[in-house]
């Protein structure tokens, strides 16, 4: 007998991912709302058990490149939204931008992520068409790029497809439309971010996307709706992440009593479910869940998570990048952070993929059934 025979709906749901029927929204809505260690180690567990059948036992890197906090827009979560005067803005140079990339590629990552505020003109084009461009010329093409600079338009990602980046992350932030609008200004539409992931895709970048975790007004009804939107556009990965108050923001006051334990729980049965439900996608364990705890980004791992995204940004930086709150300031390019990352994944018996670019089976999987 199985040790999850013990436990009513859950075995019922465990019994579905083990004849590998698709789940529903009731079976992810059950994943979501275990508690207590003996159920959500059995979640974890079966996560596990999926992520290494389908996507292995090694951890890509990705390091991330956060090279301007200038943004045009207000999201209502967000610590570097336009109206926040209370922030120092910066953009990082040219030099200093290729001169990160060049860094990455001599510690050995496989792959970095350029990103910043969201910003929409011809010169911000050109610079960061110009800045995929050199990182790719001075590392022999042999760096991946993936780029997590917000909504552009059509000819804009395909002239940073063009210059050399080949995957693209944007957060849909909620698949919930009437929870979207809540979290923006007028202006910021839903329609728009997720049309801009249609295109992604037809450009042919690997697509990644993502949401926040326990919002304010968000449910869990709404977050397995996320896992089924992820599943219905059919994406490559996922970056998701606790939403972490910010001070300065419009919604901080709606927050009484943030419970980071709890939050934390979230996001890694979020990752637990995807896992079990998209299967061979990569998974980020990300920044917030590192935010959240200092073995986070571990226990990521172990719920189900593939990919990680060291900072590498030079630190004189990191406080004018706050997101949220307490967001870690380490330049993990630095040779005695990279030993302790190593430690921490040998740790629980994992290795890191460097020089690898970790791309997500799933992508390959699609495109040779889409060729049939
Ligand atoms: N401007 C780009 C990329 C930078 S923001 C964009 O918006 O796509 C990157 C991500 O940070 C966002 O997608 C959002 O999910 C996350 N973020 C912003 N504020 C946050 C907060 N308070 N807590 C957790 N994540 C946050
Ligand atoms: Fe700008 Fe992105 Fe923050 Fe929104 S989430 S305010 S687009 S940086």
């Amino acid at each position: 007998m199985t040790k999850y025979k013990k436990t009513g709906v859950l075995a019922d749901v465990f019994d579905r991912i083990n004849s590998g029927a698709e789940l529903e929204k009731p079976d992810i809505e059950s994943l979501l709302s275990l508690s207590g260690k003996n159920e959500l180690n059995l979640l974890f567990e079966k996560a596990y058990e999926i992520k290494l059948k389908y996507v292995g036992k090694k951890v890509y890197l990705r390091g991330l490149i956060e090279f301007s906090n200038i943004c045009d827009k207000n999201c209502f979560y967000c610590g570097i939204r336009k109206d926040n005067k209370k922030t120092k803005r910066f953009q990082m140079t040219l030099q200093e931008i290729v001169g990160a990339g060049i860094r990455a590629f001599e510690n050995h990552y496989g792959s970095i992520v350029l990103q910043s505020g969201e910003r929409n003109n011809p010169r911000f084009t050109e610079f960061v068409a110009l800045a995929v461009k050199k990182i790719k010329e001075e590392t022999g093409g042999k760096l991946g790029i993936t780029l997590c600079l917000g909504e552009q338009s059509e000819e804009t990602y395909q002239k940073w497809f063009d210059a050399g980046a080949h995957r693209y992350l944007l957060r849909i932030e909620t698949s919930s439309e009437n929870l979207y609008k809540k979290l923006h200004p007028a202006g910021h539409g839903f329609r728009k971010r997720h049309e801009c992931l249609l295109l992604l895709k037809k450009i042919g970048y690997q697509v990644g996307t993502g949401v926040m975790i326990g919002l304010p007004g968000q449910t869990i009804a709404n977050l397995a709706d996320d896992i089924l939107y992820f599943r219905k556009l059919d994406v490559d990965m996922l970056g998701m992440g606790p939403y972490i108050v910010h001070d300065d923001t419009p919604i901080a006051s709606e927050i009484k009593g943030y419970d980071s334990k709890k939050q934390l729980e979230l996001g890694l049965k979020m990752i637990a479910a995807a896992r079990i439900v998209l299967k061979d996608v990569n998974i980020a364990s990300t920044t917030a869940l590192h935010t959240l705890s200092p073995d986070g980004r571990k226990l990521g791992l172990k719920a189900g998570a593939n990919v990680i995204m060291p900072n590498i940004t030079e630190t004189k930086h990191h406080a004018d990048y706050q997101l949220y709150k307490g967001k870690p300031c380490l330049d993990e390019s630095a040779s005695i952070y990279q030993e302790q990352l190593r430690k921490k994944i040998e740790s629980i018996g994992e290795t890191i993929a460097f020089d690898e670019w970790g791309d997500p089976p799933h992508f390959f999987r699609k495109n040779s059934k889409l060729a049939l």
